[in-house]
């Protein structure tokens, strides 16, 4: 299990910080605020490898470089597929990302699937729960290889968060 920060750097993008994106195992990635895809491209890690995204929020600090990403990988010329994953009510958000983007339909050549995750699901070693925020938001548990990674986005006090954290390996915690 090999987690990379793509960005660490709360609500505003600094200097020296991206807003919140991490990768797991050059496959995976959670949230895309602003400024991650630049840290993404720094990396040089092949972005044909990443075959799924999460979205924790629709707040703009964990989901504004999600459509300048996905215009990337179409330059680059992705062919392999990409699934999207959001909370409740992600797909419509995601829909008036394209039109505020002008991005049409059949802009994207792979195969794009974009899904929502019911809080309390679980998707294959992925579970999640619903966080304490003033909008729907995700947090995440991966259980691979017998290790555990958790990552929450933005919340207060919140039990369930706690108990999806539960004997984790890694924590990673959203503190602006
Ligand atoms: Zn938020």
């Amino acid at each position: 299990m090999k987690v990379t920060f793509l960005g660490s750097g709360g609500s505003a993008v600094s200097e020296r910080r991206a807003c919140p994106s991490i990768m797991l195992d050059e496959s995976t990635v959670f949230d895309l605020g602003p400024g991650a895809l630049k840290n993404l491209r720094a990396s040089h890690i092949q972005t044909e490898k990443i075959r799924k995204v999460f979205i924790s929020h629709q707040h703009a600090d964990h989901i504004t470089d999600l459509i300048p990403f996905l215009w990337a990988i179409q330059i680059d010329g992705r062919q392999a597929p990409l699934e999207i994953y959001g909370p409740p009510g992600f797909k419509e958000i995601f829909t008036k990302l394209l039109e505020c983007t002008s991005t049409t339909d059949g802009f994207f050549k792979f195969p794009l699937t974009i899904s929502e995750i019911d809080f309390g699901a679980k998707l294959g070693n992925i579970s999640t729960c619903r966080t304490s925020h003033s909008i729907p938001t995700l947090a995440f548990r991966v259980e691979e290889n017998a290790k555990s990674f958790c990552y929450s986005a933005d919340t207060i006090y919140c039990p369930a968060v706690i108990e999806l954290a539960h004997d984790a390996d890694l924590l990673i915690h959203e503190a602006t």
